[in-house]
């Protein structure tokens, strides 16, 4: 019988872990991938928009030669700190449902039954793409992940959004030869671009360099062309070989309603105490981008690492 488990060994659920631990808890992180599962996916070559100190948690110092530091040295970073905090992490085990009987939880994973007094569900959004739900999504020319420019040299790669993650992509694929069609469905993109990015990718489309459409949308995805439509109602057709949607995430709000959290329809928030992060199921806590649901720009490492110190302190004024 475990004090708490905590489901999702990302910044969240680490920084979590530490707490649990330095309170005495008796917990385990329990992760369906490897450590830092999400970071290990993001862009290959990506660097954090937040300066190093930003990322840290367990109060253990996280160093970088550049004000941003990379992807790569997120890794490193986080593996030292489970490392030195002798965090116990079960890595590669997937948690398929939780239930709770007279105060306890039963976790049942794909290779273990575990029991617990308290469950912290920190299983962020980056499993779930948001969809367009348009025909032709599922073709394998189609992701919703952006790993690398490598591959789509002088080919026609569509990317669809308005923020971020499109922004990034559509420069990284134009500097590494492919021919970029940007499609978004505001009329520009969006302010929340960060500051040393929109010029660049404003000016790319000013040059005519990547191509953009504003105020349209992707209405069918064909092997080699893509149907459009504007905002007065015109259908036309580019030509097409690739398609990154990179139209944000969404926390797996299926796997919350199983436990019995409930979940706003719209945002995909789970139902929680803003001061300790238990959900209205007594002793379930979420903690990380979870809490935002599919506002992926509310919570994130810089704010969602603070999350496991008012858990912890909730749990433990439980237990006295
Ligand atoms: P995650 O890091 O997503 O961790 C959740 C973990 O739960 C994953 O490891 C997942 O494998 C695991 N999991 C899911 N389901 C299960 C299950 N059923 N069983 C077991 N394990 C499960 N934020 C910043 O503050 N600064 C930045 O610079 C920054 N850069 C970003 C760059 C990109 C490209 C993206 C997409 C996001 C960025 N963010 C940044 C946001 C930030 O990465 C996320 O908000 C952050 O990862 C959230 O941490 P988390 O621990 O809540 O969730
Ligand atoms: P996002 O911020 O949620 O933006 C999603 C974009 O897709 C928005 O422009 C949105 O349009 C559009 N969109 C949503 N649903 C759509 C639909 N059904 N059809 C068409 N367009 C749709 O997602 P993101 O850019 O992937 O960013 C996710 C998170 O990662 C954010 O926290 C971001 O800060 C972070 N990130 C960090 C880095 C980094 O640190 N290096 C890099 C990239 C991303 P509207 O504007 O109309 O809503």
């Amino acid at each position: 019988m475990f004090d708490a488990i905590i489901i999702g060994a990302g910044p969240a659920g680490l920084s979590t872990a530490i707490e649990a631990q330095k309170a005495g808890l008796n917990s385990i992180v329990i992760e369906k991938g490897s450590i830092v599962n999400s970071i290990q996916h993001f862009p290959a070559e990506m660097s954090f928009f937040s300066t190093p100190e930003l990322l840290e948690i367990g109060g253990l110092p996280f160093t970088s030669s550049a004000m941003r530091p990379t992807r790569v040295e997120g890794l490193e970073y986080y593996t030292r700190v489970a490392d030195f905090y002798k965090l116990q992490l079960k890595l590669f085990e997937e948690v398929n449902s939780v239930q709770k009987n007279d105060n306890v939880f039963s976790i049942q994973t794909d290779k273990n039954k575990y029991q617990s007094k308290a469950v912290v569900v920190a299983t962020g959004y980056y499993d779930n793409p948001n969809m367009l739900g348009i025909p032709g999504e599922n073709l394998p020319k189609v992701s919703h992940y952006y790993d690398e420019p490598y591959g789509f040299y002088r080919q026609n790669v569509a990317v669809i959004g308005g923020k971020n993650s499109a922004a990034i992509a559509a420069l990284e694929l134009f500097r590494h030869g492919a021919n970029v069609t940007l499609i978004h469905r505001k009329e520009k993109l969006s302010d929340g671009i960060k500051y040393w990015i929109l010029p660049d990718i404003e000016n790319r489309i000013k040059e005519g360099s990547v191509k953009a459409f504003f105020s349209t949308k992707a209405c069918e995805i064909w092997e080699k062309e893509l149907l459009l439509e504007n905002d007065r109602g015109e259908r036309f057709t580019i030509s097409n070989d690739f398609v990154f949607a990179l139209i944000g995430y969404h926390p797996n709000a299926d796997f919350l309603r199983s436990v019995g959290v409930e979940v706003n329809t719209e945002t995909v928030e789970p139902k929680c105490d803003p001061n300790t992060f238990e959900t209205n199921v007594a002793g379930l806590y979420v903690a990380g981008s979870i809490v935002a649901g599919k506002n992926n720009n509310k919570i994130f490492i810089e704010n969602g690492r603070l999350h496991g110190k008012a858990i912890v302190g909730a749990i433990c004024s439980h237990a006295r």
